[in-house]
């Protein structure tokens, strides 16, 4: 190791950097990196387009976008926590779930990314909310194509029965994922979880596209 990369690494830790907010770069006062003011301006899902059953903490366009592609595709973690604390904003507490289960990645996904990012945006919600993460509780057996490559017919044929239970799950379980755009990964997963046993499952995505999805808007599916 070079003695300037050992300097670089010490720096943190030698004089610690106030969080800065990854959209206007000023000094945040939050816990995670996103001011306020930048907060304020995210596209929030329109009250006229909500969907029984899912909650979405952001309108999946502009900067939400960006979040979500720097959580996913260049391992910035801190962008799950932005997305755990909108999303937490727009979770209803009066009726809260025995359980958060993330959508499962395939075993061979994880090893590739090295983290399932809908486990990373469910964590801070869990502890916020003194909820069971359930992780371990499901599998996805099949490595289905990424979901964006395909017609919207062959994601839905794709993505069924592609996730197993292995484990037992209690009655009221919170589904979480990053992002829902034709609600296809999600309504297979319920079903897969109604299967199980669970009674009433509930929906929370980071993000949801601001189409309307006929797939999901179906109170006895989801
Ligand atoms: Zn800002």
């Amino acid at each position: 190791m070079t003695l300037l990369k050992k300097i670089h690494e010490m720096i943190p830790y030698l004089h610690p950097l106030p969080n800065c907010c990854v959209l206007c770069r000023c000094e945040c006062t939050h816990a995670y990196a996103l001011c306020i003011a930048c907060e304020n301006q995210l596209n929030q899902v329109p009250s006229s387009t909500i969907i029984a059953g899912i909650t979405a903490g952001l309108s999946y366009q502009n900067e939400v976008i960006q979040f979500v592609h720097q959580l996913k595709f260049n391992d910035k973690l801190e962008y799950a926590l932005i997305l755990a604390n909108n999303l937490l904003k727009s979770i209803n507490r009066q009726t809260l779930p025995h359980a958060i289960i993330p959508v499962p990645l395939h075993r061979q996904r994880m090893r590739q990314r090295g983290f399932n990012q809908a486990v990373e945006i469910a964590k801070p919600i869990a502890k916020q909310l003194a909820i069971p993460l359930f992780k371990q509780h499901c599998i996805r057996t099949i490595n289905t194509q990424p979901q964006a490559e395909l017609t919207a017919k062959q994601r839905a044929n794709n993505i069924k029965k592609a996730f197993r239970v292995i484990k037992p799950i209690p009655d009221h379980i919170a589904i979480v994922d990053d992002v829902l755009t034709t609600g296809h990964t999600v309504t297979a997963f319920a079903d897969c979880l109604r299967q199980a046993g669970a009674k009433k499952i509930d929906i929370w995505v980071a993000a949801r596209t601001p189409l309307k999805f006929k797939q999901v808007n179906n109170e006895k599916r989801i």
